[in-house]
């Protein structure tokens, strides 16, 4: 039986958090088992927003690429690469704007949105407009038929499979039409309470060490019906309980819960609880971070990059051949 091709990214725009794990890597991972995966370290992307300042997209090419080997990414089972690296993706991107309609990109809701939310930035470039075009590109050419997204993602897909499908109707058949393999969207709040976000300076990284995660968790904002000891609270109102959901154990939410409810737990306690099951989360990913550290992790890419490009090459050539030029 055919496996499965599947592509995804993700921008180098810092270390990566339990957000990242939660919302994309811990998919990864099931898919890395199943399928041929493909994971690209988006750099080009990243310029759409940061282009006035590039100068910390190398550093964080290797932050991102350390937390997705410490998590368990394996360049051995999976392609690892960097998008720049393959310049087959430019000139896809090029052929294929040739032939995409400005008003299915101006219609993106996130192209609007998201030159409202990062109001601090000029955002009015082509390069911005074209953004999921390049999304569309970065999953064509690898032939992917498979993407994980999260809800919020899936009008991307569906802008690439109408692209797709454009194409195979001018030119012939050429691409898969992708379809998404639906990822969890995070609920995990961060320290303060809010969504967990490095914009925010609230997120527990992939990499923080013991005594970090201590120092996060240690303030972090409860439920604030409980001002006193002993004043009973609401445990589902508490962003400590809702890490607790996710990483510890069963019998253990059972019982900070109901300690909440009654007031017999303190939440220095409860934090205490907390903070011994992320770092026992994190421990295995620090430990494979480690070793990691000390390699040529720039030999890893450099594989995964040639392996890319050589995928890249093919599906370039059937499009030169199709397009006859
Ligand atoms: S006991 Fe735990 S769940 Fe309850 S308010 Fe305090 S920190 Fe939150």
């Amino acid at each position: 039986m055919n496996k499965h091709v599947v592509m995804s990214g993700m921008r180098p725009t810092g270390a990566l958090h339990l957000g990242h794990w939660e919302g994309a890597l811990k998919s990864w991972l099931l898919l890395q088992e199943s399928a041929v995966c493909h994971f690209s370290i988006v750099d080009w992307h990243a310029l759409t927003t940061e282009y006035q300042d590039p100068a910390n997209i190398g550093g964080n090419i290797r932050q991102v690429l350390l937390d997705w080997l410490a998590v368990g990414i394996d360049p051995e089972k999976s392609v690892v690469y960097l998008q720049s690296a393959v310049k087959e993706i430019s000139e896809l991107f090029l052929l294929l704007s040739m032939m995409t309609p400005l008003g299915w990109l101006e219609r993106v809701p996130t192209f609007k949105e998201q030159q409202a939310q990062l109001s601090d930035r000029d955002l009015n470039q082509y390069g911005f407009l074209g953004y999921p075009l390049l999304q569309t590109v970065d999953i064509v050419i690898m032939k992917a038929d498979t993407v994980p997204v999260g809800e919020d993602q899936v009008f991307h897909l569906e802008l690439a499979r109408e692209i797709v499908r454009r194409f195979n109707g001018l030119y012939g058949d050429c691409f898969p039409e992708p379809q998404p393999f639906l990822t969890p969207i995070p609920k995990l709040p961060g320290v303060d309470g809010r969504k967990m976000s490095k914009s925010y300076g609230n997120a527990i990284y992939l990499g923080d060490s013991p005594l970090m995660v201590g120092e996060k968790i240690r303030p972090m904002v409860t439920d604030i019906r409980r001002k006193r000891r002993s004043d009973p609270g609401v445990p589902e109102e508490c962003p400590v309980f809702a890490l607790h959901k996710a990483y510890s154990r069963a019998e253990q939410i059972k019982e900070v819960a109901a300690g909440c409810r009654t007031a017999d737990i303190g939440c220095l306690d409860c934090k205490k609880i907390l903070i011994a099951n992320v770092n026992e989360f994190l421990e295995p990913f620090r430990q494979r971070r480690s070793q990691y550290e000390n390699m040529a992790v720039n030999d890893i890419l450099a594989t995964g990059n040639l392996r890319a490009a050589e995928r890249a090459r093919h599906t370039l050539a059937q499009v030169r051949d199709l397009m006859k030029i």
